[in-house]
């Protein structure tokens, strides 16, 4: 865990050892209580809230879902789905339990220290674009050099699915990201350019902006439900 944020971040989970009752594993993973019925007490603990209020999941989602969110002390403690909704008829499936497994997750994911809040992109990648952006003084031929060099593109294509992503600055991930669209769509065709834009349902703002951008350049506009398959 150690080294994900910073120092900071390393020091508030090292401190944690102080606040637990038990045995902290030394690389922090793991509480460690023994004895009797006294060692039910991390598991009662984890459990227990002091109340159950009705919410959803915005990030990146519609948000549809109705769950009922146990939290304890102003700390979302964990979720489940409601089942309240009102029947669709005798003659069809109720909609109920409604969900998917990633905002079943969410109440660990809202306080991890591994929750991603920074661009992440793939090592090998960055520093092929690095040493090309230096040499040649653009982005664009940048990355159309790694992306036409059969032998670059393969050492960042195949690692894909291995890890190897390393933090970098918001500037450097959307040059890259922009400079890849410029070289798409002269080398291929603006309608070689297709995605999705999150979300209509939970902000309007970012969906706009995200289709009228597919819009101008003339790429392909996607449905988000593509990609997390839910209620559709
Ligand atoms: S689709 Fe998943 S993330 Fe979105 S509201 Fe439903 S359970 Fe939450």
């Amino acid at each position: 865990m150690a080294g994900i944020d910073g120092p900071m971040d390393d020091a508030l989970v090292r401190l944690g050892r102080y606040l637990h009752p038990g045995t902290v594993s030394p690389d922090l993973r793991a509480l460690y209580q023994v004895g009797g019925r006294r060692g039910d007490a991390f598991y009662r603990d984890r459990w227990s809230h002091d109340k159950v209020v009705r919410s959803t999941h915005g990030v990146n989602c519609t948000g549809s879902c109705s769950w009922k969110v146990y939290v304890k002390d102003g700390i979302i403690t964990w979720e489940t789905q409601q089942t309240d909704y009102p029947s669709v008829g005798a003659d069809r499936p109720e909609y109920e339990p409604r969900g998917c497994p990633r905002g079943a997750a969410f109440s660990w994911y809202t306080y991890s220290p591994t929750r991603v809040r920074f661009p992440y992109a793939r090592g090998v990648l960055v520093e092929m674009f690095r040493e090309a952006r230096s040499r040649l003084g653009d982005p664009v031929a940048a990355w159309a050099e790694i992306v036409s060099d059969p032998v670059k593109r393969h050492r960042y294509q195949s690692v894909r699915g291995r890890g190897g992503l390393v933090r970098v600055g918001w500037d450097e991930a959307t040059e890259m990201i922009a400079a890849a669209h410029v070289h798409t769509i002269k080398t291929h065709g603006p309608d070689r350019v297709a995605g999705f834009t999150p979300i209509p349902a939970f902000s309007m703002a970012s969906y706009a902006v995200g289709s009228r951008f597919f819009s101008l350049i003339g790429g392909a506009m996607l449905s988000f439900y593509d990609w997390y398959a839910d209620l559709p």
